[in-house]
């Protein structure tokens, strides 16, 4: 299943073992089911990594580096292998991901097919911006290379395109240079929204990462309130690999262990431990850019039902009002959970056709499944999205309605003309076909 288990759509998958034999998977799995979809790590949350046909090709066992030259930082690795990986064999030698989500576990193929982005978008843009070129197999054309100045059409929309342009069979980027993989890190509390867009405005300019936590089940005066987080790579220190794994969640309880009273609760005492002064701490880079990947299955905690994740933009233009909107929806309803961050994107284009960024503010919060969100909460928050000007994110998404998508990624036809005949998304199909 997806990350956040819903919807439940249990998939069956053919594993890839070799680049080789992909276009016989490919023609199998097509004779037999009609459609298929490359699967990576399944880190989106809803059924855009799951397919159409209930069938995927499993790309996570092609995880070989096919050549890196580390005096420029250009590394090439099939398309399986995970930003995990790279940061093992790149870190001590002086590289670090020039973006990075919120997790490691991603394998290179889902970080260019959703074109992710990170706590550096106001300074590096997406992932897709520092991909080079990459290898695609499609059904109808055979293997390609696809590079700025080679097939371009299909460079685009294979970046953010879903999975749904071909097989990506490996791909060269661009690393960042660090001297240390330590990280300066702040963290100061907000009261309210109006300060934290002031703080946005005077310190994402001075700092690499940015990120906000904010207190969603907050309301009347404290509504808005939050903590501002931001760092930079350390001019000296060691370059050493992390990876924290404490014991994960052994089994998924029969209800979300995320509810009103919890919510409420562990926001008020997060709020409060955070420091009111600006104070800076240098750590590992580790926890500082995947805090969540140190409990592993942690989507567990959601209980059987899962959970969906909204994630919005809401352009400059309107993005104070309408992140206050969709805050006061969210606490008046209840619902919502401790994970709720608040970022501003930047104005660096992205290759990508249907690339989610743009410049502007995204909200981004989990919520533990009920039927109360498809009927009342998600409506409401969409209204609220739709009147701003803004979209959702495909990559976490699991009810967006066909013409809202349509209409927030105008481009969504180019994208379907270029789609390979045999792969097909649950999200594709239910939001443009
Ligand atoms: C804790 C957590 C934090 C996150 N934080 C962020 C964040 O900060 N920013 C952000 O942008 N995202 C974030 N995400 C989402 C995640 O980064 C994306 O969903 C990412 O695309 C998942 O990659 P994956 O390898 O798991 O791919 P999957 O989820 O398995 O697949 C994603 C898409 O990629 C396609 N795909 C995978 N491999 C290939 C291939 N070889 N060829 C063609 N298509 C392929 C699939 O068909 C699918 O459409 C987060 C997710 C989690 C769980």
């Amino acid at each position: 299943m997806s990350w956040g288990r819903y919807p439940p759509l249990p998939q069956r998958a053919r594993a890839a073992n070799w680049c080789g034999g992909l276009p016989a998977l490919l023609a199998s799995a097509a004779k037999e089911k009609g459609s298929t979809l490359a699967h990576g790590e399944g880190r989106s949350y809803g059924d855009s990594c799951l397919a159409a046909s209930g069938e995927v090709i499993a790309m996570r066992r092609l995880d070989r580096f096919l050549d890196a030259d580390w005096s420029s930082g250009v590394l090439r690795a099939e398309a399986g292998t995970t930003l995990a990986d790279i940061l093992a064999v790149a870190v001590p030698r002086g590289w670090f991901l020039p973006v990075t989500p919120g997790t490691k576990f991603v394998t290179l193929g889902g970080a260019i097919a959703n074109d992710v982005h990170g706590k550096n978008h106001h300074r590096r843009g997406t992932f897709g911006r520092h991909v080079r070129r990459f290898g695609l197999l499609r059904s109808d054309r055979g293997r390609l290379v696809c590079a700025p100045d080679a097939e371009p059409a299909l460079f685009a929309a294979t970046i953010g395109g879903l999975g749904l342009t071909g097989l990506i069979e490996w791909a060269e980027i661009q690393l960042m240079p660090i001297a240390s993989s330590h990280v300066d890190g702040l963290a100061v509390r907000f009261g309210d929204l109006g300060e934290f867009f002031a703080l946005s405005a005077e310190l994402d300019e001075r700092h690499e990462f940015c990120v906000s936590w904010v207190d969603c089940a907050a309301r009347g005066k404290t509504a808005g309130r939050g903590v501002y987080m931001a760092g930079d790579f350390a001019s000296d220190g060691p370059r050493a690999v992390e990876n924290r794994r404490r014991p994960g969640v052994p089994l998924t309880p029969p209800v979300s262990l995320v509810n009103a009273w919890s919510l409420r609760a562990f926001n008020a005492i997060y709020w409060r431990k955070a420091s009111a002064k600006r104070r800076y701490v240098r750590g590992g880079y580790d926890p500082f850019f995947y805090p969540l990947d140190a409990l592993p299955n942690w989507n567990r905690i959601y209980g059987i039902k899962g959970f969906q994740q909204y994630q919005a933009l809401i352009p400059d233009a309107e993005a104070r009002a309408g992140v206050q909107a969709l805050l006061d929806a969210i606490a008046r309803s209840g619902k919502g959970s401790f994970l709720a961050v608040l970022k501003r994107c930047g104005g660096d284009a992205s290759p990508g056709l249907l690339s989610f960024p743009r410049p502007g503010v995204t909200l981004a919060l989990d919520f533990p499944h009920s039927g109360h969100l498809e009927d009342a909460l998600f409506p409401r928050l969409d209204a609220i999205v739709h009147e701003a000007g803004g979209r959702l994110y495909p990559a976490k998404d699991a009810h967006m309605k066909g013409e809202d998508f349509r209409r927030a990624y105008p481009d969504w036809e180019k994208l379907a003309a270029l789609r390979d005949p045999l792969l097909l998304s649950h999200f594709w199909k239910r939001v443009a076909q």
